[in-house]
């Protein structure tokens, strides 16, 4: 087995120089995973500029025994971006591939390097008066390779879907160091299995992404955004399934907020006003979009009156700025970071068959209340796709090892409830190192056979992010 410093030497000498970063300072931040909770480290961070780059890079770890953690902008929450066999891994960042390609208007199309931050990549297009409808609250970091190879979700998939439903077409460096070139604009190409579909959501473990093709819209000129106040849960899915049919299948974003969510985000921006004056068991912050001659402000204040007028919604308020529009959102963001602000949680990103949906937050959180009465339980998130974030929190005074045990025993506690929801563990994440044990634990024989099988044929030597998504014994 070489040393570190022979396995970096070696690198050195087979790929450009400038590629090849070595020191443990400069690859800390390519080693923590978003929330600071975990800290690794690697033989090297590879930082290639072109697809071929990241050929010869994959052909010399393949060379020299080590194994590949693709990177993007590292912010996936489940330990799939970073290395955990710091002695046998790199990390290959697509940092410096953020060229755009092409956007081609007519077509509704682009095609753009995997390295592209997000939310660039939406104000490039948005300057040719076109969308790209993936919208979540890492845009500012996260990469265009790396929502491809999550299958990101975000807060407009109700309408537009996951991002799989985004791409036309993706560019990959196979574990071999061959590229497969599948980047085609086309809508309709049925000439057998569609191969992209393999790499979208593999996180990484049969090639890396190194150029995608993307779907466009028409920019919406017109955005309503609205803050409801409910009576319950159950209010707020019947609410969802109203506004899906009353306006036209135009509605862009339905969040389920409880009434925590507020308390939450101003402890984190603590000078953000409230925006509803009465108190409610439930809130809905939705927002409705649309370009060319539709009025979607006449839409929205219709919809509103008539749900109001039914009891369904019972308080709310519509954005009259862009301004107001942005503190609502914040309301939304913000919880996030006020629950990180109280302390060590424990996160879910779950998704069940949505006419379960309140059922099953009712059933979790009075079974977490049950095993530990002294945390809080706060489910929100994507309703209108099934998805709730039902995060538990301990104590703000728990001492690392009592929040550890407690968040341990919220996981165990939510996922039988889960279990008996047929639900799924992960709606958008992915499983990463963090979720492996409890996907392994779940997964159908049949399933894991098809996966083992795929594996073998085109990653044998498990170059690609070993250990991530799944562990595979039977294979060199
Ligand atoms: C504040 C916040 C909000 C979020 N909100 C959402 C949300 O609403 N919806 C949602 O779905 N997710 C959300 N996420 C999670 C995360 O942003 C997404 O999973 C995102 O798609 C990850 O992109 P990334 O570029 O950061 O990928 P990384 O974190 O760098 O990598 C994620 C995985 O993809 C692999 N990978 C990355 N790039 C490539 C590539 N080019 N080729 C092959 N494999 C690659 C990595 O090895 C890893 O397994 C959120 C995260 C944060 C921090």
């Amino acid at each position: 087995m070489c040393t570190s410093a022979a396995l970096q030497a070696s690198l050195r000498a087979a790929l450009t120089n400038d590629m090849v970063m070595t020191d443990s300072a400069e690859m800390l931040r390519f080693c923590r995973d978003w929330h600071g909770d975990v800290t690794s480290s690697a033989v090297a961070v590879l930082r290639p500029r072109s697809t071929e780059d990241v050929a010869s890079a994959v052909r010399a770890c393949r060379a020299l025994g080590l194994s590949i953690v693709p990177q993007g902008g590292n912010t996936g929450l489940v330990l799939g971006s970073i290395p955990d066999r710091p002695e046998s891994q790199v990390v290959l960042s697509l940092e410096r591939m953020n060229a755009i390609r092409n956007i081609d208007a007519d077509d509704f199309s682009a095609v753009v390097e995997a390295g592209c931050i997000l939310s660039e990549l939406k104000d490039r297009i948005a300057e040719k008066y076109m969308y790209f409808p993936l919208a979540l609250g890492a845009q500012g970091s996260c990469h265009i390779g790396g929502n491809v190879s999550t299958n990101a979700g975000g807060i407009n998939v109700l309408r537009y879907g996951m991002t799989r439903e985004l791409v036309l077409g993706v560019e990959v460096v196979l574990p071999d160091g061959t590229i497969f070139n599948g980047l085609s604009t086309l809508r309709k190409d049925n000439r057998g299995i569609d191969l992209k579909q393999l790499f979208i959501g593999a996180e990484g473990t049969l090639g890396i992404i190194t150029a995608v093709s993307i779907k466009l819209m028409p920019f919406p000129d017109q955005v309503a955004t609205a803050l409801l106040g409910l009576n319950s849960l159950d209010d707020a899915i019947k609410l969802y399934r109203r506004a899906r049919r009353d306006c036209c299948d135009l509605m862009s974003a339905f969040e389920f907020m409880p009434p925590l969510a507020f308390v939450l985000a101003r402890e984190a921006i603590p000078d953000l006003s409230m925006p509803i004056a009465g108190d409610y068991p439930a809130y809905v912050l939705m927002e409705i979009s649309g370009s060319g001659l539709v009025d979607i402000a006449d839409l929205m204040e219709r919809f509103l009156g008539g749900v109001m007028e039914d009891g369904l919604v019972v308080d709310g308020v519509i954005a009259a700025s862009q301004a107001q529009a942005r503190n609502l959102w914040l309301f939304r963001e913000g919880m996030n970071e006020g629950q990180a602000k109280r302390g060590p949680h424990m996160r879910t990103d779950i998704s069940v068959p949505l006419y379960r949906l309140a059922d099953f937050v009712r059933d979790a959180e009075q079974a977490v209340s049950e095993a530990l009465p002294d945390c809080i339980s706060v489910s929100y998130g994507h309703v209108g796709d099934g998805n709730v974030h039902l995060n538990v929190l301990p104590p703000s005074d728990s001492s690392p090892d009592e929040a550890a045990a407690k968040i341990y025993k919220a996981k165990t506690v939510v996922n039988q409830v889960l279990d008996g929801y047929n639900g799924s563990i992960s709606a958008e994440h992915g499983i990463g190192r963090l979720k492996r044990a409890d996907f392994e634990e779940r997964l159908d024989p049949s399933r894991r056979a098809v996966l083992t099988a795929l594996k073998q044929a085109i990653d044998p030597s498990m170059v690609m992010n070993p250990g991530c998504q799944l562990n595979f014994p039977g294979i060199s």
